[in-house]
């Protein structure tokens, strides 16, 4: 059984566009056409039973159609859709508040797309919010390519934030943070938060990794891969030079996101 944590993909209408455009910007290749469709075929093709799916509100605006977007994800029994709350939408709580009691048991947030550093505490009414309904929240954590001088998800910053939301189940992708990784050694791996894998492959040295995971509970990692970003058998041949035991493979396989999604 394998959950993928970390998967994008978007309405039929403005996938090729979206994949085109986000593509070109970060300079990487998609993996997917952004389909549901497509990405649920790769999925089976992967061996991946469940995906959590995650759209970013990069404006006020576009919230509503974003969300309106997760819901209809709900109908698929392998996806496990996130909303998404912008930081500047006066209704951001009210937000959460609907798409809890709808069904969404995550929110996700890009500090970078949405324009806010991570430990700035205007957002902490929504942290408070979802941690208060138990729900989990994944930020992209570190540098964005698409952002290259920016990083409003730095290893201090998410370091801050942690330390005003202690108990609440947060997930800093990308192994706490794309490029941070020597200041996620000694800020953030131990701590109560979750980290996935999602992205790492000829970003970071799987010899790197294992520092961070040597000092990081085990019940504390993800399996995801950033699909259509990266592809999930990259990943878990990534995993399988990290020298995990079977039984923390199963953690981050499936039973940690099991665990924390309330399945
Ligand atoms: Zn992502």
């Amino acid at each position: 059984m394998i959950i993928d944590f970390h998967v994008h993909c978007f309405n039929d209408h403005i996938a090729a566009r979206a994949i085109e455009k986000l593509s070109r910007t970060a300079d990487i290749p998609a993996y997917t056409d952004g389909t549901v469709a497509d990405t649920r075929e790769k999925m089976r093709l992967w061996g991946i039973d469940m995906a959590v799916v995650h759209s970013i509100a990069t404006t006020v605006s576009s919230q509503p159609k974003v969300n309106e977007f997760a819901l209809s994800l709900l109908c698929y029994n392998d996806l496990i859709p996130f909303g998404s709350v912008h930081p500047n939408a006066q209704d951001a709580v009210y937000e959460i508040r609907r798409l809890h009691d709808a069904g969404i048991k995550g929110i996700k947030l890009h500090p970078e797309y949405q324009g806010f550093d991570i430990d700035d505490e205007k957002a902490y009414p929504i942290y408070e919010t979802i941690a208060s309904l138990d729900m989990v929240m994944l930020f992209h954590g570190g540098f964005d390519a698409a952002y290259p001088t920016s990083l409003r998800a730095s290893a201090e910053k998410c370091a801050r934030m942690l330390d005003s939301f202690e108990g609440a189940k947060i997930v800093l992708a990308h192994l706490g943070g794309m490029r941070e990784w020597d200041k996620i050694e000694t800020l953030i791996a131990g701590r109560d938060v979750y980290m996935d894998l999602s992205m790492l492959p000829g970003y970071l040295e799987p010899e790197k990794a294992k520092n961070i995971i040597k000092l990081h509970p085990s019940s504390r990692l993800l399996f995801g891969t950033d699909c259509p970003w990266c592809t999930a058998p990259r990943i878990i041949e990534y995993m399988n030079a990290l020298d995990l035991t079977k039984e923390e493979q199963k953690q981050i396989y499936h039973e940690n996101a099991a665990r924390i999604l309330n399945m």
